[in-house]
């Protein structure tokens, strides 16, 4: 896969980063991880002048692509730290997995639509982000051969908290993920014991939403 990142892609990176500054999100490690991944190779070419505006895009199969002020929100909440074990739900375009890739997990990520599987492991192999390992997959059940993990980060919106997340997680880790119905509530769960958790809200959101089963797997 051949693919251009120009000065003028890195100049506008640039601004989207101070962007992101006037924000409010100040994390070095964060900003750097906006500067250095291409957002327009993971996206559909008719729409690369807006690569780097804040704003969602369609990817296909009906999905988006996240807004950079929604990805710095989510990492930022996950508190990062060097070397842990994340798993995302809802891989879609890969952009968000790539920055945390940038910030030095190692990522699990679940894609359901076999489309945008297939598309996004090509792009971050790509990219060379080979701490990435994708799967195609029901993100409602996680990965229990690979558990647990010292994050959980969901990028589609769940009715519930889906319990065999929570199971999933270290004592000591976190899950930050939108949480209702239609409109959602930014949320984020501590692992406190066996089986006690901690709740904190971080205010409305609007993902698209979380389904069960996989599709596309053509
Ligand atoms: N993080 C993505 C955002 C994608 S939008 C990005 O930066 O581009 C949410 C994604 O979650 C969609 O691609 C959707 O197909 C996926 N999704 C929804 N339900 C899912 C499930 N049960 N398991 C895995 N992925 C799911």
């Amino acid at each position: 896969m051949q693919f251009v990142d120009s000065f003028r892609h890195k100049g506008l990176r640039l601004r989207l980063v101070e962007v992101l500054k006037t924000q409010g999100f100040y994390n070095k490690r964060l900003l750097e991880a906006f500067s250095n991944v291409p957002r327009h190779i993971f996206m559909d070419s008719s729409f690369l002048k807006f690569a780097y505006k804040d704003s969602a895009f369609p990817i296909g199969s009906g999905q988006t692509i996240s807004q950079p002020s929604t990805v710095a929100s989510q990492t930022t909440l996950l508190m990062i730290e060097d070397n842990i074990k994340v798993l995302e739900i809802g891989t879609g375009s890969g952009y968000q997995s790539a920055i945390l890739g940038e910030m030095g997990v190692e990522l699990y990520t679940i894609e359901r639509q076999g489309k945008l599987f297939k598309k996004s492991q090509k792009v971050l192999t790509a990219l060379g982000y080979n701490r990435i390992k994708c799967f195609l997959g029901d993100g409602n059940k996680g990965l229990p051969d690979y558990a647990p993990f010292d994050r959980v980060l969901v990028t589609a919106g769940c009715r519930d908290v889906p319990e065999s997340l929570l199971l999933q997680l270290k004592i000591g880790g976190y899950m930050v993920l939108p949480v209702g119905s239609p409109k959602q509530v930014m949320t984020r769960i501590k692992r406190v014991g066996e089986h006690d958790f901690e709740k904190e809200e971080y205010g409305d959101c609007a993902f698209v939403p979380m389904l069960n089963g996989i599709s596309d797997i053509k």
